[in-house]
């Protein structure tokens, strides 16, 4: 991804912040974008069994929300409808949608969550998108936590609107740049705390972000490539009877540190609730073929 033109609104970025990678700044739309790359032989600091305790029952909690907002969006049609999911992780996400009766196969670069897919017969193709795809189009098209992780939105904006029916929903559930914890680690970051910044980055992990978007930058982002949004709803990002799990994720915390922490956390919940969301599910309907792919940018 080029980092001269911000990807959303064709502004220029500029450098804004030094971390283990450079993290820029459109100045016209506000769109945060790092210059993070995917080292396929590093060891990341995420410690996937804690991961999986700390996230499962809030991740489920949300899906089931999101699930039961695309049967209300299909109606009686859901018996029909075929979804995709682009990045399955461990597959709560089709798990979800099996207990719903929605349909929905998914696409997978990590072969490690293989076994989950094969005990539970989940019908998951290997790759990366858009290299790794059938050429069915689909009624909808998921991605949980996953478009922050991928580095060219705008081509991939592009393929998505491509894979999907005409009125197909492109539902993106996404942290935000502008909810409580964002700010909060900026404000550290600015402050001398460079590591929580960092952690929100995920740059020691082994898959970084590349983008943090608010609702307005996305928009116009997913708008371009011939969407238009139709709703969006806050999720909830903290569960605070496994917030110490989620801290202890981090290698680099110690559970004396991730106490604290939680304590602080549960003091400071009257004000991360009044705080604008830390992530949100955005419902796009597809309203146009996006013939120029990734083509506004002169
Ligand atoms: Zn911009």
């Amino acid at each position: 991804m080029s980092l001269n033109l911000c990807p959303a609104c064709n502004g220029a970025l500029k450098p804004k912040y030094k971390l283990k990678f450079d993290i820029f700044k459109c100045r016209e739309c506000g769109l945060y974008i790092s210059d993070a790359s995917f080292d396929h032989s590093f060891v990341s600091d995420m410690d996937n069994d804690m991961r999986a305790v700390g996230l499962e029952k809030l991740r489920i909690t949300n899906f089931k929300f999101i699930a039961d907002k695309i049967k209300q969006v299909f109606g009686t049609g859901i018996k029909n409808v075929k979804g995709l999911e682009i990045g399955c992780g461990n597959g709560w996400w089709l798990k979800t949608c099996r207990e719903e009766g929605i349909n929905c196969s998914g696409i997978e670069p990590e072969r490690a969550f293989s076994p989950i897919y094969e005990a539970n017969e989940y019908d998951v193709a290997y790759g990366f998108y858009p290299a790794t795809k059938s050429d069915t189009q689909y009624d909808f098209i998921i991605m949980n936590d996953v478009f922050e992780h991928i580095p060219d939105v705008d081509s991939l904006t592009a393929s998505l609107n491509a894979d999907l029916k005409d009125g197909g929903y492109l539902i993106i559930n996404i942290p935000m740049s502008d909810g409580f914890f964002s700010v909060t680690a900026r404000l550290l970051n600015k402050l001398g705390v460079k590591s929580i910044l960092n952690r929100m980055w995920q740059f020691d992990f082994h898959s970084p972000h590349y983008t943090y978007f608010n609702a307005a930058n996305l928009n116009l982002l997913v708008s371009k490539h011939g969407f238009v949004k139709v709703n969006d709803f806050r999720l909830n990002t903290l569960d605070l009877g496994s917030t110490k799990e989620r801290i202890v994720t981090d290698k680099k915390f110690n559970k004396l540190s991730a106490d604290i922490m939680a304590g602080v956390l549960t003091l400071a919940m009257p004000v991360i609730n009044a705080a604008k969301p830390d992530a949100k599910v955005f419902f796009f309907k597809k309203v146009a073929t996006n013939n120029n792919a990734a083509g506004n940018r002169e």
